[in-house]
């Protein structure tokens, strides 16, 4: 037996409906939490008791679902009765000069329902990272190009493999991802999967365990599009590299696209067998480089209206100023100025803009430890640890000592004292002499330079 609310709704239309909730969400939150992430949301549809509504993105759906979910439950089952359900459907504006909140569904955009989408297995593809929303800039011209014209036309370039690296935060994971889904597009009837090379290790090794090998291969070898993400994993797991050569060879034989990516280009994966580098060289390699100035700003202007925010000019360039590393940080930027904004319910204002941009620097600093920063470092040179804190003046192990110090000065926040009584009781001026001998190092001596990069990047992802 439905009940009088139940038959009430029958006849509202998703917009009645949806103004309905409103109006109880609206007494129920901060302004502006309201006016953030939910004056946004655009009904749909209404069928029986399930409402759909429109949302900008799928970080709104995991924000409102961490923070709101039991008050968006109980508003649905006021207004639709107990059986009362929503369901999110992200809208993914294909303009990129689209405006922000247009959810007009007769124009460019186009509607992506989270559910859809479900072949014969997970291919752990995520529809939030597409092309629409990937910002072109000079680090990202090549690669981004190369994966555009492997979206289109899987298999048929003769970039296979594409292999992407670059820094971390950069923009390879979405682009591959953005392959993917592009692919699927055009085609749904295309076998497509990604899987990071981690993860790909553990089903192999799983499947040793369980005598499924065979299987695990074959299902591999069937796909027409496998990308791989941080294939540096693959380092030092021999019998993984092998298996991996063999799907790598009988999909290349039969067209089938492969892509890859990597935090160094395929030259300096020290430890990855000859075979697969050689490989690896066979279609494009393209790296992607930090963001410049411009690209920053039009990436936070894209992100921020997204998110349903607007920021003056003057605060776009503070963040493009003083976050320059890479773009998650710029992200997470964003991301913490809705928090702080909306749980506080204070305006973004440019104290606020402040305050969250240097948070975000001396947190990264706050994780990463000297331990930390010691021990990626000895793993990259072959080297003890302990090594270090003795008075061993071998020369390699005097090198990464030094590097080791370097990093520490230059990626948290210990003092020179600190860091010296870290390795084994040394002068705070031994760190000084460290400090400078790693920089004139780097003024000179470029694959010095790109050795202190790498170590920096392995750093920050460890602690990201
Ligand atoms: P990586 O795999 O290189 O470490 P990710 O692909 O995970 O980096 O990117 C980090 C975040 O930055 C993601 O949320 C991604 O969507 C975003 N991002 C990176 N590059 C771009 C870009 N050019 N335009 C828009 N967003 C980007
Ligand atoms: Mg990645």
């Amino acid at each position: 037996m439905q009940n009088l609310a139940e038959l009430a709704h029958l006849q509202k239309s998703a917009v009645d409906v949806w103004k309905e909730c409103l109006k109880i969400i609206k007494d129920n939150v901060p302004f502006i939490t309201y006016n953030t992430w939910f004056l946004p949301i655009k009904p749909f549809d209404i069928e029986n008791t399930i409402l759909k509504v429109y949302v900008p993105n799928s970080f709104f759906i995991e924000w409102i679902e961490e923070h709101y979910n039991t008050l968006i439950n109980k508003t649905i089952h006021q207004v639709l009765g107990s059986d009362g359900k929503l369901i999110y459907l992200i809208l993914e504006e294909k303009e990129e000069t689209a405006e922000p909140h247009k959810f007009d569904t007769t124009s460019k955009n186009q509607v992506i329902e989270t559910e859809n989408r479900q072949p014969d297995f997970e291919n752990y593809l995520n529809v939030r990272y597409t092309f629409e929303n990937f910002i072109k800039g000079e680090g990202n011209q090549l690669a981004r190009a190369a994966a555009f014209a492997i979206g289109e036309n899987p298999g048929q370039t003769s970039f296979n493999p594409l292999f992407i690296y670059g820094g971390v935060g950069l923009g390879k994971t979405h682009l591959i991802h953005a392959i993917g889904n592009k692919v699927l597009e055009k085609d749904k009837s295309k076998k497509v999967i990604y899987i990071s090379a981690d993860a790909f290790t553990v089903e192999f090794v799983e499947s040793i365990q369980n005598d499924t090998v065979n299987e695990f291969s074959s299902f591999y070898k069937t796909m027409d599009c496998l990308i791989i993400d941080d294939i540096q994993f693959l380092i030092g797991k021999e019998k993984t590299q092998d298996l991996f050569f063999q799907i790598f060879n009988t999909l290349h034989q039969s067209g089938k696209q492969v892509v890859l990516s990597s935090d160094k280009a395929p030259k300096d994966l020290k430890g990855l067998n000859e075979r697969l580098i050689s490989r690896f060289s066979w279609g494009l390699s393209a790296d992607i480089q930090p963001p410049d100035f411009e690209t920053r700003i039009a990436i936070l202007k894209n992100k921020s209206e997204t998110f349903g925010i607007y920021l003056s000019n003057e605060t776009l360039e503070y963040i493009a100023q003083n976050i320059t590393s890479n773009i998650r940080e710029l992200e997470g930027c964003l991301i913490k100025l809705l928090a702080n904004s909306s749980l506080n319910s204070k305006e973004i204002d440019f104290e606020l803009v402040k305050k969250t941009v240097k948070e975000i620097s001396t947190n990264k600093q706050v994780n990463i430890s000297v331990e930390l920063i010691t021990k990626i470092v000895c793993d990259f040179f072959g080297v003890e640890e302990n090594k270090l804190r003795e008075k061993n003046r071998r020369k390699e192990v005097v090198m990464a000592r030094q590097i080791a110090m370097y990093l520490a000065k230059t990626l948290t926040k210990s003092s020179l004292k600190t860091i010296g009584l870290q390795f084994g009781g040394r002068d705070h001026s031994t760190v000084i002499h460290a400090q400078t001998t790693v920089e004139e190092l780097i003024k000179k001596d470029m694959q010095a330079r790109e050795v202190i990069e790498t170590l920096k990047n392995k750093i920050e992802m460890t602690v990201n």
